[in-house]
């Protein structure tokens, strides 16, 4: 399937910004287009909660058709896409475990089988849009969807495919931060996107803080010792071990991950 005039409209106007005035976004229009995109392969980490409404179980068919958008938005920029999805929305393997009389390892892989609905959700709505898309997942279920195999995941970008990885890293013990983090250093992304619904990190909590101040720029080593709850530890130090910067910023905007991959000012960037 190749990418239509229609499926562009279509984005388009899932993207379309009600608050700007014709001229402001004739010339977004005109800057955005002069302007080729600063990363040509982004990772691009979704939580679960982005995925569903926060406090309930399942996935929010306007949340995930949004996400879509953004992500067919940025395809249109020639730029590949691999994402890795979260599943907090179904099970959190540290949550589960302390609730029920479940073995912390199984609730983790039940964690991990999460994320496995969440991509293939994706994936549809992808497709719906006219995106190309395939699911790679690191726990083997043949029916649904591929095995993550490095290579033939940097084959379907290298075709336009975005492609999806399910199941985290397969091991339990770990988080999907952490899983974002290895394969943005083994698909050789130039940069992981982390994705939230606040504009980046600030210093404290700013739906609960007032206060909270914005941090525009991080150093890795910022993050890991003012514990700055943005990913974790072990996915920033991955990141800055391998040169991965990494940007936090809201995807409930819409237009901002293009706007972030065009190298305009979004969100938080971390790196050295
Ligand atoms: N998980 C795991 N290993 C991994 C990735 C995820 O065991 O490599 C489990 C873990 O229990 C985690 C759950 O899957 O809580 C869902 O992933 P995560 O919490 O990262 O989802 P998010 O918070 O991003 O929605």
């Amino acid at each position: 399937m190749r990418w239509g005039k229609k499926n562009c409209a279509m984005a388009a106007d899932l993207l379309t910004i009600p608050t700007m005035s014709k001229k402001t976004k004739s010339s977004v229009a005109k800057k955005a287009k002069s302007a080729g995109p600063k990363y040509q392969r982004i990772l691009l980490k979704v939580s679960g909660e982005g995925l569903g409404t926060r406090g309930e179980l399942g996935i929010d068919g306007e949340a995930i058709r949004r996400i879509a958008a953004e992500i067919v938005a940025v395809r249109g920029l020639g730029v590949d896409v691999a994402v890795v999805v979260g599943g907090g929305n179904f099970i959190r393997g540290t949550t589960l475990a302390s609730q029920a009389r479940i073995q912390e390892a199984t609730a983790h892989y039940m964690g991990m089988l999460a994320t496995v609905i969440n991509a293939l959700a994706l994936q549809d709505v992808l497709e719906d849009l006219g995106q190309p898309t395939r699911v790679q997942s690191s726990i083997a279920i043949h029916s649904a969807c591929e095995n993550f195999i490095r290579r033939r995941c940097i084959r379907h970008l290298e075709k336009g495919r975005v492609v999806i990885l399910a199941a985290g890293t397969g091991r339990p013990f770990v988080t999907t931060d952490t899983a974002a983090a290895l394969a943005s250093v083994e698909i050789g992304a130039d940069i992981l996107f982390k994705a939230t619904k606040v504009d980046g990190v600030y210093t404290a909590d700013p739906v609960k803080d007032k206060n909270a101040k914005f941090l525009a720029k991080l150093s890795y080593n910022q993050v890991i010792d003012q514990r700055l709850k943005v990913m974790d530890v072990s996915a920033v130090d991955m990141c800055q071990r391998h040169g991965v910067p990494i940007k936090v910023f809201n995807l409930m905007t819409p237009g901002n991950m293009r706007k972030a991959v065009l190298g305009q000012n979004v969100g938080t960037t971390i790196g050295d």
